[in-house]
C-alpha cells in the first residue's frame, strides 16, 4: 500500500497548473487534498472536475497565502475536514520578472510575500498538528531561480533564494520531531506561470508538471529514513 493512502494533505496553488498535478497524484494515491487559490472559479472548476472520480476526499477554499489569517484557517479547515493534517505543499507562487529600478514596490511585496511569507504561514499553523499525528510532511516548490540568479529576476530570485534557505532552517527544526521538509528545485514547466514565454514557441522542450507531480510523489513514498531536502529537477535538454 502507498504511504500516501488516507493521509491528509494541502497543495497551496492547487487549481491550475504543478498544484494541480500534485493534487491529482495524491488523489490517485488514495490522499484526501484540500487546495486553495486566489480566485473562486480556479477553486470550483477545478474542484468540480476532481469531484467526480475522488468525491469527499477533495474539497478546495479560497485563500490567499499572503494572508496570515487566511493561511491560519486554512489549516483549519483540513484539520475539521480531515481530522488531521499529514501532508503540506507550498506550491502557490508568482512571477514578477523586471528590472529593479522599473519594478513597483507592489510586484515587490506580492512576490516575496507569495513566495516566502506565504510559505512560512502556512509552515507555523500546519506544525503543531503535524506533530499532534506524530510526524508529517511539508514539501516546498521552490525553483532553479533560488540557485541561479539572472538580470531581471531579483524578486523572484530573491523570494526562491529565500526559500531555499528557509526550507533547509525549517528542515534542520523539525527532523526529530518526525517532521520532514525538502525543497523541490524545478527548471522551466510548461505551465500558464511565465505567459510572456510562449508566443506560439515550442514549449516540448519543457518539464511538465507531472513530472514535478513525480518527483512529490517520490519524496513522500520514500523510506522515512531518507530524506532528498533540496532535489533539482532540469530540463534533459533545454533550448540552447
Ligand atoms: P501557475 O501560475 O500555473 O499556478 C499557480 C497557482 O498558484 C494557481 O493555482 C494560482 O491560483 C495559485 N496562486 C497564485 N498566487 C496565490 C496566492 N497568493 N495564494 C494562493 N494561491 C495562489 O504556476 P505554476 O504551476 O507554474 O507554479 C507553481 C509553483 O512552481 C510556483 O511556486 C512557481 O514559482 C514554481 N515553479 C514554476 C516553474 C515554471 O516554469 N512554471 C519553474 C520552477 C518553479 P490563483 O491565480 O487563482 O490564485
Amino acid at each position: 500500500m502507498s504511504r500516501i493512502d488516507g493521509k491528509s494533505a494541502i497543495v497551496t496553488g492547487g487549481s491550475r497548473g504543478i498544484g494541480l498535478a500534485i493534487t491529482r497524484s495524491l488523489l490517485e494515491r488514495g490522499a484526501r487534498v484540500l487546495i486553495c487559490a486566489t480566485t473562486q472559479s480556479g477553486i470550483d472548476q477545478t474542484v468540480g472536475s476532481l469531484a467526480g472520480s475522488y468525491r469527499d476526499r477533495v474539497a478546495g477554499t479560497v485563500c490567499d497565502v499572503r494572508d496570515y489569517e487566511r493561511a491560519r484557517k486554512l489549516v483549519l479547515e483540513a484539520e475539521r475536514r480531515f481530522g488531521g493534517l499529514d501532508i503540506l505543499v507550498n506550491n502557490a507562487g508568482i512571477g514578477k520578472f523586471g528590472n529593479v529600478e522599473k519594478m513597483s514596490p507592489a510586484d515587490w511585496r506580492a512576490t516575496i510575500e507569495t513566495n516566502l511569507s506565504g510559505v512560512f504561514y502556512c509552515c507555523r499553523e500546519a506544525i503543531p498538528f503535524m506533530r499532534l499525528r506524530g510526524g508529517g510532511f511539508i514539501i516546498n516548490i521552490g525553483s532553479l531561480a533560488g540557485k541561479n540568479a539572472f538580470a531581471g529576476g531579483a524578486a523572484y530570485n530573491a523570494s526562491k533564494f529565500g526559500l531555499v534557505g528557509f526550507s533547509e532552517a525549517l528542515m534542520q527544526e523539525v527532523r526529530y520531531n518526525h517532521i520532514r521538509v525538502s525543497c523541490v528545485m524545478p527548471g522551466s514547466v510548461n505551465t500558464e506561470f511565465d505567459k510572456s514565454a510562449q508566443n506560439g514557441v515550442s514549449m516540448a522542450w519543457k518539464l511538465l508538471p507531472e513530472d514535478v507531480a513525480a518527483v512529490v510523489i517520490n519524496l513522500l513514498e520514500m523510506d522515512p529514513r531518507a530524506l532528498p531536502s533540496l532535489v533539482e529537477l532540469r530540463p534533459s535538454e533545454p533550448k540552447k
